[in-house]
């Protein structure tokens, strides 16, 4: 786009035909690029901005009426791009997860709208206590005995998820699976909610558009970690992709699209580039034309290879090239996927983000090492509510720290995202050591850690607390030749006299914010 805008400003104050040319070759490449798509109206102003030219160059229309008819026109693309989303660039309705941004998991207090949830079961009292229980989780839920009575109910308010007692007395099992698939039709998540599931019914659940199943009965931990995966709640830090391809538009067109799914894109035209940025951006995923002018893809897939920091990041092709040699040359090269560019650019997308997950999930299995012994957030969560009950069983102490790195983004930004994850491992060796072997550490997103100090009150775990600050603030990284530190914030609750733990992470994450308020570098207990 901004490509065009320049190309088009020259050419207009220049009043120059021979400048229009470049111009029309940059709209004719983007319009080549989304012709398979179905962008009807991006198409239609592309295809009248070269109609345009076309008859300026031929003489047809003066420069002043061109002037007129493509400042229109390029009027119309500019004013849909500073939209968001651009309305130009969707080719149909979203799906729930992509409009939903990553950061939506933010703990209680900063969080725009609770995900609605609905459990539909004969069983009375256990869907109740079902119910209240995940209501502790910052959910907004309801209970209803029957679909009946649910379906009432949901004329007026459609949930984000139900859960769905597949085995009721009033209905058949082919019923209820009619009802999750219209469910399911209007964007309604579903998930399958029983004591029995045998394969049969698995099958018959998978064909209406069930996601997932919960065998009752299930820890509500378990529940809670369901209800998370499949809404795409669980929190992450952005997908990093790093997008190489000659042409300039197509480079533009699916950076947009990447970053409305959430991702942080670096887009470069350039193979050199793109290999002098790689150690700061630290990819999560290589996207890689094939045909380039002065490299091949394919080398550049070898060259990546060859790198040992990259050996867990997918590599995928975006090609015109449809032909079979094509494909089998680019596994051999160590490539991980090949897709074709005639392929819906929303299933592009959503191809990208399901491998950028999986290799997310991988990387986190294989770094362990690099963070032993610090749980992760199924992990720490489970930890925590196990010493909650302990603690008030035994009415012993507890209490538990969140603890956020200051000004982590600035890190990453200044010595690359390599040099903020040694940060982060630092971070979890320290912790690891200056803990007690009775407490646990967790990461509970992406540059946040929960700490469980078990037998310990607020005022003993802010002693222990401000020991690791200082440690940490002490400790030296180096990057690119140079040598920083960094700092952490964070807050304190006591868990034993909470009324729930959900409840209690939120009183932590309020102290926190009052850390970072204070000036960060520091650590409060909560107080009302
Ligand atoms: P504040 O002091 O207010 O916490 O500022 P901040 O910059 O630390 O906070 P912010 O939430 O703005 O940024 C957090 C950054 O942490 C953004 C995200 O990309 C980065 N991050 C999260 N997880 C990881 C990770 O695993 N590795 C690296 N390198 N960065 C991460
Ligand atoms: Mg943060
Ligand atoms: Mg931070």
């Amino acid at each position: 786009m901004k490509i065009l805008i320049s190309l088009w400003a020259e050419a207009r104050k220049q009043k120059s035909l021979a400048l229009l040319e470049p111009f029309r070759y940059n709209v004719n490449a983007l319009a080549q690029s989304v012709a398979t798509f179905t962008l009807f109206t991006l198409q239609q102003i592309l295809s009248d901005i070269n109609g345009a030219c076309e008859s300026a160059l031929i003489k047809k229309i003066d420069m002043k009426e061109l002037i007129v008819m493509v400042d229109a026109l390029m009027n119309e693309l500019i004013a849909n791009s500073n939209q968001d989303p651009n309305p130009l660039l969707i080719e149909n309705d979203k799906p729930f997860d992509m409009l939903e941004s990553k950061d939506n998991t933010k703990t209680a207090g900063k969080q725009a709208r609770k995900p609605y949830i609905v459990i539909v079961d004969d069983e009375k009292s256990s869907g109740m206590a079902v119910a209240a229980l995940i209501g502790e989780f910052n959910f907004q839920v309801d209970y209803f005995d029957s679909i009946k009575a649910f379906n009432k109910a949901a004329e007026t308010k459609q949930p984000d998820l139900v859960l769905l007692d597949i085995m009721m007395p009033e209905t058949s099992s082919e019923q209820v699976f009619d009802y999750a698939s219209k469910l399911t039709q209007r964007g309604v998540k579903v998930v399958s909610y029983s004591s029995l599931f045998s394969l049969e019914m698995r099958l018959a659940a998978v064909r209406a558009g069930v996601l997932d199943f919960i065998v009752k009965p299930m820890s509500i931990l378990g529940i809670i970690e369901k209800i998370n995966r499949v809404l795409h709640l669980q929190k992450t830090r952005a997908y990093r992709v790093i997008f190489v391809d000659d042409q300039e538009s197509m480079g533009e067109f699916y950076q947009t699209l990447l970053e409305e799914a959430d991702c942080e894109v670096y887009y470069s035209s350039s193979v050199e580039d793109m290999f002098n940025k790689v150690d700061d951006f630290y990819p999560d995923l290589f996207l890689l034309d094939m045909n380039m002018p002065d490299v091949n893809g394919l080398e550049v897939a070898k060259i990546i290879r060859q790198q040992k920091l990259f050996d867990f990041t997918p590599i995928v092709f975006l090609t015109a090239d449809e032909q079979l040699e094509t494909k089998l040359a680019a596994l051999n090269c160590g490539a991980d996927d090949v897709i074709s560019k005639s392929t819906p650019p929303m299933l592009v997308v959503k191809q990208l983000i399901t491998r950028l997950g999986r290799a997310l999930a991988v990387k986190d299995f294989v770094s362990k090492d690099a963070l032993t012994g610090v749980l992760n957030h199924g992990q720490i969560m489970e930890a925590a509510l196990n010493s909650y009950r302990l603690s008030r069983r035994q009415e012993s102490d507890a209490s538990i720290a969140m603890l956020d790195i200051d000004h982590f983004k600035l890190v990453n930004d200044t010595f690359g995202h390599s040099a903020g994850d040694k940060v982060l491992s630092g971070l979890g060796q320290l912790l690891g050591r200056s803990l007690r072997t009775t407490d646990y550490i967790g990461r509970y997103g992406g540059e946040e850690f929960l700490l469980v100090f078990v037998g310990a009150t607020p005022s003993d775990a802010l002693v222990k607390l401000n020991q690791i600050r200082l440690a940490f603030s002490e400790m030296d990284f180096e990057a690119k030749g140079r040598r920083f530190k960094c700092t952490f914030s964070a807050g304190i609750v006591d868990l034993a006299g909470n009324s729930s733990l959900p409840h209690a992470i939120n009183e932590a994450d309020q102290a926190l914010y009052a850390s970072k308020e204070g000036g960060r570098n520091q650590v409060k207990i909560f107080s009302s």
